[in-house]
């Protein structure tokens, strides 16, 4: 590897840390070590009505606790709302976003509509275009802001687009399927960015060479490819760990107090004991 590893370890203080974050937050630590590259630590707060300092506190006192260390001062998201909206401006000067003023209640009904059955659990729901080709009254509407993917792709001459996902035996090349999300989000009615900007503009911004994360966000890779080519910014390696069960086969959760590092801690566990858990030691 030419340039220098860089992962990290992107939270958002919506609760506190459990031990899949751990398990998470070290495999991306280690990585960085086993690279002789650099850990970052960054706090994805964009939502304020989920967010809360004192889990912001709880992040940094977890993770110093299992033996991890990061460069200061850390990025938070919440104070870079003016970068994301530049970025915005950016896709929409190349006319690649459209105002959004629908509900989900709308999106259900209009799906209904039109003859398809969503899903219940159906967790992404496929915009069907209602705003799309309206003249939407931004001036006495919210709204959001959606990218055109017809036009994003077009944009990029249809391109097929890749990524690399690190496996054990040997790295994967990747298709990226954008498609199959449709017209996202990209600024929410109340915040002026949403995830999937704010990650992938950060993650460009710090460097970050190799993404470590849960495999329950590699949905979302598909539509980060699709932004970092629009943007025009570099592809980072791709690695989505498997997500760790309790001995009953759950995978952890916020909701799950007992399983905090935080009740671990109080309960007189020790780091060691975090590591035995999860599986895995701290490279130094
Ligand atoms: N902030 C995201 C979360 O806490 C993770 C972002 C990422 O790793 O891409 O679920």
């Amino acid at each position: 590897m030419s340039e220098r590893v860089r992962t990290r370890f992107a939270p958002s203080p919506t609760g506190y840390l459990h031990l899949g974050h751990a398990y998470s937050a070290i495999l991306a630590y280690n990585f960085a070590k086993e690279h002789d590259g650099e850990f970052i630590l960054r706090i994805e707060d964009i939502d304020p009505s989920r967010c809360d300092q004192k889990y912001v506190e709880a992040i940094y006192e977890d993770l110093q606790w299992l033996g991890l260390e990061w460069p200061t001062p850390v990025r938070i998201q919440s104070e870079h709302y003016d970068y994301y909206q530049t970025h915005l401006d950016h896709l929409r000067d190349k006319g690649l976003l459209y105002p959004c003023i629908c509900s989900r209640k709308d999106i259900i009904e209009e799906i209904k509509r039109s003859g398809y059955a969503p899903h219940e659990d159906e967790a992404v729901l496929l915009y069907p275009g209602i705003c799309k080709n309206t003249e939407v009254d931004t001036d006495n509407n919210s709204y959001a802001l959606r990218l055109n993917l017809e036009k994003a792709l077009q944009h990029l001459e249809n391109e097929q687009l890749f990524w690399t996902e690190i496996l054990e035996d040997q790295d994967q090349k990747m298709p990226a399927k954008p498609e199959n999300f449709g017209d996202i989000i990209l600024a929410r009615k109340d915040i002026p960015t949403t995830y999937h900007l704010s990650v992938v503009l950060d993650d460009a911004l710090q460097d970050i060479t190799h993404i470590i994360r849960g495999v329950d966000l590699a949905s979302s890779t598909h539509t980060h490819r699709l932004l970092q080519e629009l943007f025009g910014i570099s592809t980072p390696y791709y690695m989505h760990h498997k997500l760790l069960c309790d001995p009953q086969g759950n995978r952890y959760a916020k909701r799950d107090k007992s399983k905090t590092l935080k009740s671990l801690r109080s309960e007189g566990k020790k780091p060691e004991d975090i590591y035995d858990i999860i599986g895995l030691r701290l490279s130094v």
